[in-house]
């Protein structure tokens, strides 16, 4: 099989997936009504995703970010607590939504203007709202980086880059011929795909660190790694990539964080069997 038709099954597969769990879902919430107390759902995203285990950056606060009165009745996810997914959310119905980006960061800000909004948006409509963030990238089964290593087809050897002793990047055995990977990526990530390539034309070692690549890059020649998938990276980088001799590929920060949450989102819902959606805003960014 070659590189492309699996990433192109991967993509396919992982869509089917989540179509099928929310078919699924939706039939069942609707024909039985299942309403779901929020603090056993809320037990289960605590414990499912490891999030205790894991320190985040001060000011983020992951696990149960606003409450809600009423049981819960479907579950969304999506990568950002934007005014535009609580809204989304809102219109599916879903009362439970899951996200990598939560509400709350340094510094704080007051609620006006679209901060207000949003809580406005998660009050009036019963939303309770679960975030999870360096928990969901961390996590060796169902975070950001284990499953878009599982996505590209590639093996992770051992775990890299701690923050507060826990270790963020996989590293992944490589000996991929570059187009081959390049084209995987691409089918993955139509829209965001982006290739600086100035690296192996075979890569022996491909780490994969989603989201925000900048605090990789000095770990990746120490590591003897010429060849990173990320989210995103800044202008200095392309000269970095051509100095060092690195393989880039920044494929979109919001693209290559949807697997943790959706994986958690996904999980959640056959648990307590309730439907599911995967909230989708077409960030390119
Ligand atoms: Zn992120």
């Amino acid at each position: 099989m070659t590189l492309t038709e699996t990433a192109s099954e991967n993509s396919t597969t992982r869509a089917a997936a989540t179509r099928a769990t929310a078919d699924a879902g939706s039939v069942a919430g609707s024909t039985t009504g299942t309403a779901v107390p929020l603090e056993e759902i809320v037990r289960f995203c605590d414990e499912r995703s490891r999030r205790r285990a894991v320190k985040d950056f001060p000011g983020a606060v992951n696990g149960l970010q606003f409450f809600k009165r009423g049981p819960v009745r479907k579950i969304a996810a999506a990568v950002d607590s934007g005014l535009v997914p609580f809204q989304e959310a809102a219109r599916r119905g879903a009362d439970f939504l899951i996200v990598h980006h939560g509400l709350f960061w340094n510094p704080q800000q007051p609620v006006t203007g679209a901060v207000y909004e949003k809580y406005r948006v998660l009050f009036d409509n019963d939303i309770a709202l679960y975030s999870c963030h360096l928990p969901l990238d961390a996590h060796q089964e169902i975070g950001n980086n284990a499953l878009l290593a599982v996505a590209l087809g590639l093996r992770v050897e051992r775990w890299f880059l701690p923050y507060e002793g826990v270790p963020m990047a996989a590293l992944c055995a490589g000996g991929i011929a570059r187009d081959a990977f390049a084209a995987r990526l691409k089918t993955l990530f139509p829209r965001t795909y982006t290739g600086i390539e100035f690296g192996s034309e075979r890569p022996e070692k491909i780490a994969v660190l989603t989201g925000s690549g900048r605090s990789v890059l000095d770990a990746l020649d120490a590591e003897g790694c010429d060849t990173l998938v990320t989210g995103e990276l800044r202008e200095e980088h392309f000269n970095m990539a051509q100095e060092h001799r690195w393989n880039l590929y920044p494929c979109g920060h919001n693209a290559t964080e949807t697997f943790g949450v959706d994986a958690l989102g996904r999980e959640a819902a056959a648990k307590f069997g309730l439907p599911y959606e995967f909230i989708e805003t077409g960030c390119p960014l």
